[in-house]
């Protein structure tokens, strides 16, 4: 891998954490480090609770002297797995690692032509019909193929690092057995982890339906739930604002859905609370519009009422999140 597609898979560390001025900013915006009262520049209390951090980037947008605490955990989980022979540092992760690890439900049986559906496993596991739908479009509209298969952030948030290379190799050497060299990605996690990652082209569905004049305008007042990758550049959160009719509000106040950098197995309870404050937040009648499967399906099992996915609206498809046949639907795409 060259030197500044691996710097851009690393992260360009801005400031060291050692520079740490102990403001304690980070702290007043994160859950996991107030519970503990903790800085990012707190190494030693880090590397014994590196995976309880959500990985969610806050701490690292909000720090004045530029230190990117998502990436500092993350690097205390790589030399945990490092030190554990390429094993998670810490126990929990066996059904995760048993699924993901060497994808179980992938499937490229319906690869056609240069370009594909990339739908990642949690849009189809709470989206079925919706996948369905838009996988039919994009053949008939663009003559796209569909690809299932997971793109592998989860098992490298858990710092297996020579795990992580495999997955993106196994990629890679897949989309050439099948001359595929675009992937259209459903999910803001699969498209920031991929991009720097892949030889391919990487691009998000909502280019693709602008490109192709397709997908209709929501109306009214809408908030948005804004995901974890989305939160550095805020892409795709430009990339659906023109499928608003009018100017959306961003929810700023919960700093994660509770399901990012797999924490949930350390911090139920934090992970569950997040989901939770923002379901209180929300008046009766008010939507939350999410551009993430997995957001929609961690906010509507802990309370929020109204999520509802752009992707599906948009379609008018208008598919609830289907919380309780999750695992049957990611199972069932093995066989579509
Ligand atoms: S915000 Fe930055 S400088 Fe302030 S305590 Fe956190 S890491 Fe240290
Ligand atoms: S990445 Fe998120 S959960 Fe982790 S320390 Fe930073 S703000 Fe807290």
């Amino acid at each position: 891998m060259g030197k500044n597609r691996q710097d851009e898979r690393l992260g360009k560390r801005k400031t060291n954490a050692s520079e740490c001025v102990h403001c304690h900013i980070c702290q007043k915006n994160c859950d996991f480090l107030s519970k503990y009262k903790l800085d990012i520049g707190d190494r030693k209390r880090l590397e014994e609770l590196a995976y309880h951090c959500f990985l969610c980037g806050r701490c690292t947008e909000v720090c004045p002297v530029g230190i990117d605490g998502r990436e500092e955990i993350l690097n205390i989980r790589r030399e945990h797995s490092r030190d554990n022979n390429g094993q998670p540092g810490e126990k929990g992760y066996g059904m995760l690692l048993m699924e993901k690890k060497d994808y179980l439900f992938r499937n490229y049986r319906n690869a056609a032509g240069k370009s594909a559906l990339f739908p990642g496993c949690n849009f189809p596991s709470f989206y079925p019909k919706t996948t369905k739908k838009l996988v039919e479009l994009m053949r008939n509209k663009a003559g796209m193929g569909v690809v299932y298969d997971c793109c592998g952030k989860p098992v490298a948030e858990l710092g297996m690092t020579a795990q992580e290379e495999k997955i993106i190799h196994g990629i890679e050497e897949r989309l050439k057995k099948y001359g595929i060299t675009e992937l259209v990605t459903m999910c803001p996690n699969c498209y920031h982890f991929l991009k720097p990652r892949l030889s391919v082209r990487v691009a998000s569905i909502y280019e693709k339906l602008k490109d192709l004049g397709l997908g209709s305008q929501i109306p009214g007042d809408a908030s948005v739930f804004m995901p974890c990758p989305d939160r550095e550049k805020h892409k795709w959160l430009e990339e659906i604002r023109p499928f608003f009719r009018e100017e959306c509000t961003v929810l700023q106040s919960v700093q994660c859905c509770g399901l990012g950098g797999c924490a949930g197995v350390k911090e139920p309870e934090l992970a569950r609370g997040m989901a939770e404050k923002l379901a209180k937040e929300m008046t009766e009648n008010q939507v939350v519009y999410t551009y993430c499967g997995s957001c929609s399906g961690n906010l509507a099992r802990n309370g929020c009422k109204n999520v509802q996915h752009v992707l599906s609206e948009i379609l008018g498809i208008h598919e609830k999140p289907d919380t309780g046949g999750s695992m049957l639907n990611r199972m069932k795409t093995k066989l579509w």
